[in-house]
């Protein structure tokens, strides 16, 4: 692990907050971090761990507390995995193509080389392509499964060569994971030291709002996430709501359910639509769709006031458009709409 790290990561002392060298004792008196003692309800630091809400996902996501990092959205973890790994101007990451934009965007943002493989024409990698394209300085490689834009499994047994193959961090971004039927692959992280995946609460959990994604990984891992991260990365409103959340797993359950269901009713009728050319499968909350002509039918839609995303410009959807399965009346709205184009 300490060859993959960045030197001055590894060697760096965090930051230490007043609560952190309390902990673990009882007290009732905090004059420790200069906080003020009026209750505003939010006048003290939040946990910087966030442990009550860990215990909550553990049981859930059938790992452990210390093999759970949450962040500012996935978005976060994104980042910090190239903070911790990535040496700017020096390493490289190889991704599959075209995937979610944060990816390349943090790349960028950490001045690290980002090495692009296109998929096939079913979507899908192969992991001799995704091996050919690494070299001594690759340290990430990048898989999204189901895939954003794309919508479909990547292929598990390519996934598992290139853990299998692959010396350097494997991240597996499954922010839709939970409208897949595979199972997750956070029951390899025991096995593999080197892999990271990534959820977040703001898809099937409905809480785009608040902020706050997960990454699960070996407990060295995420203590070299825990390291770099700003102390208080998490606010005290966003924990309380998301342990309130979880407090009703049924909910949650007949949320991805029902997005499901949807789903299953919408292709069909959306393969029916005169100006759509091809319903590409899906095992995520969006289909992707070829029609006639993307950016007008992008264009008429807005128009109408329902606005999907024309992927028209990202390599291999030219034509493409993304469109996320809502509620049964907004589906039955743009299915109106893409009828009278
Ligand atoms: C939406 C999405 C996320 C979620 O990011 P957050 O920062 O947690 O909102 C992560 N990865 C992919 C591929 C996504 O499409």
């Amino acid at each position: 692990m300490q060859e993959l790290v960045r030197k001055n990561i590894w060697e760096l002392k965090p930051y230490s907050c007043a609560r952190d060298e309390f902990r673990g004792r009882v007290a009732n008196v905090f004059l420790d971090a200069n906080e003020s003692p009026y209750n505003s309800g939010y006048n003290r630091y939040p946990d910087p761990l966030q442990e009550n809400l860990k215990k909550m996902i553990a049981p859930l996501k059938h790992v452990s507390e210390d093999e759970i990092f949450l962040g500012n959205g996935s978005d976060e973890a994104i980042d910090l995995v190239y903070r911790v790994f990535c040496e700017p101007r020096v390493d490289n990451v190889v991704a599959m193509a075209p995937s979610y934009g944060m990816y390349e965007v943090c790349a960028n943002i950490n001045d690290v080389e980002y090495r692009k493989v296109l998929l096939d024409e079913h979507y899908q990698i192969h992991a001799d392509d995704m091996l050919k394209a690494t070299d001594e300085h690759t340290k990430v490689m990048w898989l999204c499964s189901p895939n954003n834009p794309t919508g479909n499994d990547i292929d598990r047994r390519e996934v598992k060569r290139i853990l299998d193959e692959f010396q350097g961090v494997v991240v597996v971004d499954e922010a839709y994971g939970d409208f897949s039927e595979l199972r997750s692959l956070r029951e390899l992280v025991r096995m593999y030291p080197r892999l990271i995946v990534l959820n977040t609460f703001s898809k099937a959990w409905a809480s785009a709002s608040v902020r706050l994604g997960m990454a699960f990984a070996q407990p060295e891992i995420i203590a070299l996430f825990n390291k770099v991260k700003y102390p208080y990365n998490v606010n005290n409103l966003t924990q309380q709501y998301a342990i309130e959340l979880l407090s009703d797993i049924e909910k949650l359950e007949r949320w991805i359910r029902d997005i499901k269901r949807e789903r299953n009713n919408l292709l069909p009728s959306l393969k029916e639509v005169k100006c759509v050319k091809q319903v590409y499968p899906t095992n995520a909350n969006f289909v992707l769709v070829k029609v006639t002509d993307a950016n007008r039918i992008y264009n008429f839609l807005v128009d109408r006031g329902i606005v999907v995303r024309n992927r028209n410009n990202v390599q291999l959807c030219g034509d493409c458009l993304r469109i996320t399965i809502g509620n049964k009346q907004e589906n039955n709205e743009m299915l109106a709409a893409l009828r009278s184009f």
